[in-house]
C-alpha cells in the first residue's frame, strides 16, 4: 500500500489523529466529504446484462426494433458502435449562415407558431430564433408538440440547414443553463456527434440518446486484454475505448477507439479458436501412422502426371501431421480441379499402408459417386486396396456386406455420404477421414466421424473446400485448422476465354456455340439465378431447355438439369451428358459442383450480373478441363457498379484466390461465406478485409501468449478466456468425449 492509499484507508491506532487525505491531491478529508464521495466499486459486468428497456425512452416497441439490430442488453448497446460521426464542433452565427449551408447555432426563441397547412398529416412549426447576429426562421416538420417546449425566451441549440423556407431543423436541444458559463453543449447538436446504425423504426437520434444514458456503464465492461499486452501495444482500457468510440473528443480518438475494440474482438475470437484447437489436440490422440512406404511411393510414381509444387507441399504437410500424435486437423483449400482429391488420396493411402482404414465423406451422393470413380481410376497404380461406396442409395445387401467388412478391417477404403457416420457403421481401425466440402457438415456430423476412431483415438482429419478464400478470412473462418492452399492449376488446364456480352451479341453467340458443337464439343447453358425459390428456378431451366431445343439448338440433343429433379433423373441427365448423348446441358447452378466432362468446352451464363464472383468462377471451372480451347460467354446488361467490377474481374483473372479477394472487398466477409454455415462470427466492430492488419496482430499475440504461458487459461491472463467464451461461445467446438 502506498502512503497515499494508506492515508485514504480507514486510519487505525497511531494514525488515528492524522486526518485522511485524498489520493491524488492530498487535500485533507473530513467526514462529510468522505460520505459524499462517489462509491467506486469493482466493475459489475452483470449490470451490462440488463435489458435495453431499463433506459429512459425505451419501450417495448423500440426495444424490439433494437433487438432486430442485435441490441438487446445494455452491453450490446455499448458494442453497437457508431458507423460515422458528424463534426459539429464549431457553432455558427445565424448571420454568417449561407443558403444551403448546414450548421449548429445557439439562439433564443422569440416567437413560435404552428402554421396551418392543407396537406393532411403535415404540420409545420415555425419559430423565430435569434442570436447576437440577428434572427432567422427555424422550421420543424410534424412535431407540433414542440410548440410548448419552445416558449419565447428559451435558449436552444439547433442543428440544421438554411434553405429558402428557413432554417430546417433536424436536431435541437433546449439549453437549461443561465447563459453565464462556457458555451453549452448538446448531445445531438454540438461536438463530434456519433451516428449509430439504426433502422426505419429506430432513429439514430434515439440510439444516440440511449448510448449517452448507458455510457457510464463502460466501467462495468470486462477488461479481457492482459495488462502486459495492453502495456506493450499501448492499448487503451476497454472502458476508455468504449466511452470514446461513442463520444470521442475528436475524430482521431474515435478512430483509435474503434481500432482498439476491433483488436479486442479479433483477439478474443483468435483466443477462442486457439483454445478450441488445443482442447482437440490434447483430448484424444490419433492412431499412429507409419512413415511413408512403398505403397504410396509407387502410387505417386504410377500417376500419369507429376504432382504440382503445391500438391507436393500439401503431401509434405500431411506427412508432418500424420507423424504427430494429435489428430491432423488440416484444411485443403483449392478450387475445383486444383488436384485436392489426389492429395486426399495420398493421405488415405498412407493410412492403408499402415494397416489402417480411411474414409472420404462428401455432402451429396453425386459427389460421393464421383469421388469413388476418381479413386478407382487413380488407384490402379496402388495395387487397388479394397474400396467401397456407401450412400443412402446403397442396397441393403451391399450395405450389410460393407459394414461387415469395415468392422473386420477387411475393407480398407470407403467413400460415402452421411451414411458413413450412422450409428451402426463401425470401423476396425479408422486412421484417416477426409471431409469434402467440409462447411456443409455440422459440428455434430464431424464429431460423429471423430468418434469412429479405434478405442479412444480420433482419426486424422483432412477437410477440403473448393471455395478459395483470402488468407485473412481463412484465419477467422478456419482459424482452428491448419490450412494448405492449392493455387496452381495442374498442367494441362487451359485458361477459359471469357467474354462479357450484351443482348446484341446473342445470335452471334449461339452461332459460335453451334460451330463448337459441330466440331464435336459440348456446351453448358446456365440459367438466370432465381433467388426467390428453387421451384421457379427449376421451371426457368426447363423452359429455357425447351426453347433452345426447338430453336437455336434444334439440330442437337439438349438435356436439362436442375435441383428439383429426382436424384435418379439428375443422374441420368448427367450421365447422358457425360456420355455425349446430349450436346447441350441447360442447367441451374447445381452444376457448380460435381460435373467433370472434359469434352464440354463452352459455357453460357445468363444474367451473369446476378451471380457472385466466386460462383461465376466455380461455374466457369466446369469448362477448360480437357484438351480443347474453352470459352465462357457471360450475358449481362448492367449499369450497376459492383456488377461491372465483378464481370471485369472474372473476364481478366483466373486465379480463384485473387477473385475471392475482389469479392471480399466488394461484399464483405459475411456475404462471402454465408456466416452461419461457416461458423464465422459476425463481428460487431471489426470488418474484413479492412481490419486484416489488426487480425494478423491479434493472431500473433494469441500465439505468443500460448507459447509463453502454455495455456490461455493461465491465471496471469485474467478473464481472457471467460470473455472469449462469453463473446464467441463454443459453437464450433468438437465435443471432448463423444
Ligand atoms: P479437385 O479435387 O481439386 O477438384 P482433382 O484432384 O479431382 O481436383 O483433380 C482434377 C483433375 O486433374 C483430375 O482428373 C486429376 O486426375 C487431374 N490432376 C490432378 N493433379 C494433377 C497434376 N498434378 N497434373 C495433371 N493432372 C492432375
Ligand atoms: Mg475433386
Amino acid at each position: 500500500m502506498s502512503e497515499a492509499e494508506a492515508a485514504v484507508a480507514a486510519p487505525t491506532g497511531a494514525q488515528e489523529s492524522a486526518p485522511p487525505r485524498a489520493f491524488a491531491t492530498g487535500v485533507a478529508q473530513d467526514r462529510e466529504r468522505l460520505r459524499a464521495a462517489p462509491l467506486r466499486g469493482r466493475p459489475r459486468p452483470t449490470r451490462l446484462a440488463a435489458p435495453i428497456q431499463t433506459l429512459r425512452g425505451a419501450g417495448p416497441r423500440l426495444a424490439e426494433a433494437a433487438s432486430e439490430l442485435g441490441v438487446a442488453s445494455l452491453g450490446d448497446l455499448l458494442w453497437h458502435v457508431p458507423h460515422g460521426y458528424r463534426d459539429r464542433t464549431a457553432l455558427s452565427e445565424i448571420g454568417e449562415l449561407r443558403l444551403g449551408q448546414e450548421g449548429t447555432v445557439l439562439a433564443e426563441v422569440r416567437s413560435v407558431r404552428l402554421r396551418p397547412t392543407r396537406r393532411r398529416g403535415l404540420t409545420i412549426l415555425e419559430a423565430t430564433v435569434a442570436d447576437a447576429s440577428g434572427p432567422t426562421k427555424a422550421v420543424w416538420f410534424n412535431q407540433p408538440w414542440l410548440a410548448e417546449q419552445l416558449e419565447p425566451g428559451t435558449r436552444v441549440l439547433v442543428h440544421g440547414k438554411l434553405d429558402r423556407v428557413g432554417f430546417k431543423v433536424d436536431a435541437h436541444e433546449v439549453v437549461r443553463d443561465d447563459g453565464q458559463g462556457d458555451a453549452p453543449t448538446g448531445l445531438h447538436t454540438t461536438g463530434i456527434v456519433p451516428v449509430h446504425p439504426a433502422s426505419g423504426r429506430l432513429r439514430p437520434q434515439k440510439v444516440r440518446d440511449w448510448a449517452w444514458q448507458a455510457h457510464g456503464l463502460v466501467r462495468d465492461a470486462i477488461e479481457p486484454l492482459p495488462s502486459s499486452l495492453r502495456a506493450r501495444r499501448g492499448l487503451a482500457s476497454a472502458a476508455d475505448a468504449l466511452a470514446a468510440v461513442h463520444f470521442p473528443a475528436d475524430p482521431d480518438q474515435a478512430a483509435a477507439a474503434r481500432e482498439r475494440l476491433a483488436f479486442e474482438e479479433l483477439f478474443l475470437h483468435q483466443a477462442a479458436l486457439a483454445s478450441r484447437r488445443r482442447r482437440h489436440d490434447v483430448a484424444r490422440s490419433a492412431p499412429p501412422v507409419d512413415a511413408p512406404g512403398e505403397l504410396t511411393r509407387e502410387w505417386i510414381a504410377s500417376l500419369p502426371f507429376e504432382l504440382t509444387g503445391d500438391q507436393r507441399r500439401a503431401t509434405e504437410e500431411i506427412d508432418g501431421d500424420l507423424a504427430g500424435e494429435p489428430p491432423m486437423q488440416r484444411l485443403l483449400m483449392g478450387e475445383v480441379g486444383s488436384g485436392k482429391t489426389v492429395c486426399a488420396l495420398y493421405a488415405m493411402l498412407r493410412a492403408v499402408e499402415s494397416g489402417c482404414q480411411a474414409a472420404l465423406m462428401a455432402p451429396t451422393e453425386t459427389l460421393a459417386e464421383q469421388h469413388f470413380l476418381t479413386l478407382e481410376r487413380l488407384l490402379v497404380g496402388a495395387g487397388l486396396p479394397s474400396a467401397a461406396l456407401l450412400t443412402g442409395s446403397t442396397s441393403a445387401a451391399r450395405r450389410r456386406e460393407a459394414l461387415g467388412h469395415l468392422a473386420t478391417g477387411q475393407l480398407e477404403l470407403v467413400v460415402g455420404t452421411h451414411a458413413l457416420i450412422e450409428q451402426d457403421v463401425e470401423f476396425a481401425r479408422l486412421a484417416l477421414a477426409v471431409v469434402d466440402e467440409q462447411h456443409r457438415f455440422g459440428v455434430r456430423q464431424r464429431a460423429a466421424l471423430d468418434a469412429k476412431g479405434p478405442g479412444d483415438a480420433a482419426p486424422h482429419t483432412l477437410h477440403m473446400t473448393a471455395t478459395p478464400i483470402p488468407r485473412t478470412l481463412s484465419l477467422t473462418a478456419y482459424g482452428d485448422l491448419d490450412v494448405t492452399a492449392l493455387h496452381e492449376l495442374p498442367a494441362g488446364r487451359r485458361p477459359v476465354k471469357t467474354w462479357v456480352v450484351g443482348e446484341e451479341k446473342r445470335a452471334g453467340a449461339y452461332e459460335f456455340i453451334r460451330g463448337r458443337l459441330r466440331e464435336g464439343r459440348q456446351a453448358f447453358v446456365v440459367c438466370p439465378l432465381v433467388s426467390e425459390s428453387d421451384k421457379l428456378q427449376a421451371r426457368a431451366a426447363t423452359k429455357e431447355g425447351e426453347r433452345l431445343a426447338e430453336g437455336e439448338f434444334r439440330d442437337f440433343e439438349v438435356g436439362v438439369l436442375h435441383g428439383q429433379m429426382k436424384a435418379a433423373d439428375k443422374q441420368r441427365s448427367m450421365a447422358r451428358f457425360a456420355a455425349g448423348e446430349t450436346q447441350v446441358l441447360v442447367a441451374t447452378s447445381v452444376i457448380e459442383v460435381g460435373i467433370d466432362v472434359p469434352n464440354a468446352s463452352v459455357m453460357v451464363i445468363e444474367e451473369a450480373d446476378r451471380y457472385g464472383l466466386s460462383q461465376l468462377h466455380q461455374l466457369r471451372g466446369r469448362v477448360g478441363r480437357g484438351e480443347h480451347p474453352s470459352a465462357c460467354i457471360l450475358f449481362a446488361d448492367t449499369e450497376a457498379e459492383a456488377a461491372t467490377i465483378r464481370l471485369e474481374a472474372i473476364s481478366s483473372e483466373r486465379d480463384g484466390f485473387k477473385l475471392a479477394e475482389v469479392d471480399l472487398s466488394l461484399r464483405g466477409e459475411g456475404e462471402i461465406l454465408g456466416t452461419r454455415q461457416h461458423g464465422l462470427p459476425r463481428f460487431r466492430v471489426a470488418t474484413l478485409p479492412e481490419d486484416a492488419g489488426t487480425l494478423l496482430r491479434a493472431r500473433e499475440e494469441v500465439l505468443g501468449l500460448v507459447r509463453r504461458y502454455g495455456s490461455l487459461e493461465a491465471p496471469e491472463l485474467g478473464p481472457l478466456m471467460d470473455a472469449a467464451r462469453l463473446r464467441f461461445g463454443d459453437e464450433r467446438a468438437e465435443p471432448i468425449a463423444a
